[in-house]
């Protein structure tokens, strides 16, 4: 018999990505056990990134920052824009350290399923943004699942007046495969390989 506390923390946490229930209130009780050490510093990591973190206006990343860090920086390839669908995804391409060039967060890909349409995702800015000049290339990084590729196919019609060219990742990607989840190897090639969309 729980407590409504340890309820309430637990159908919290098994809200997150990737835990449910049974693990949810694994975790619960494990910091529970460890009330002074390690919950105090997990109370004090997520009281920081509540009042640290912010969202980019300019590419929906998450960073300390407004602008982020990477459009603030001028080492940066501003004429390569790389669309990518989660926060996490711009994470695990920039930990690969081989695109140079800037980022743009859509927040999701369109889902008839889930009722996700474009006005929902950040496609309307990331279109103003290229018609707004000074690119010449525009990466859709979107995941190899078949939203993934409706999302891209999507845009690339949106952008089919822009004098930009447009590339998707090749996709030695595993189909179904999440960006998040590859390895680094695997991302640096699929990005290496990146071919015109078509
Ligand atoms: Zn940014």
């Amino acid at each position: 018999m729980a407590s409504q506390e340890i309820e309430t923390l637990a159908s919290a946490l098994a809200r997150l990505p990737g835990l449910g229930p049974r693990s949810a209130r694994r975790a619960v009780l494990w910091l529970v056990k460890r009330r002074e050490t390690s919950l105090v510093q997990l109370l004090d990591a997520l009281a920081n990134v509540r009042e640290t973190l912010v969202e980019c206006d300019t590419c929906g990343n998450v960073d300390t920052s407004n602008p982020c860090g990477i459009c603030a920086s001028d080492k940066r390839d501003q004429r390569s824009l790389c669309v990518v669908e989660d926060v996490a995804d711009l994470w695990a391409l920039d930990r690969a350290k081989l695109f140079t060039g800037r980022y743009h967060v859509l927040g999701g890909r369109l889902s008839a399923l889930e009722g996700v349409r474009p006005e929902d995702l950040r496609i309307g800015p990331l279109i103003d943004r290229v018609h707004a000049g000074g690119i010449d290339e525009v990466v859709l990084a979107m995941n190899a699942t078949l939203e993934g590729q409706t999302t891209a196919h999507y845009i690339a019609e949106r952008l089919e007046d822009a004098p930009v060219r447009i590339t998707q990742l090749a996709h030695g990607l595993p189909v179904g495969g999440e960006l998040d989840y590859l390895d680094e190897g695997t991302l640096a090639q699929a990005l290496r390989a990146r071919k015109p969309l078509g």
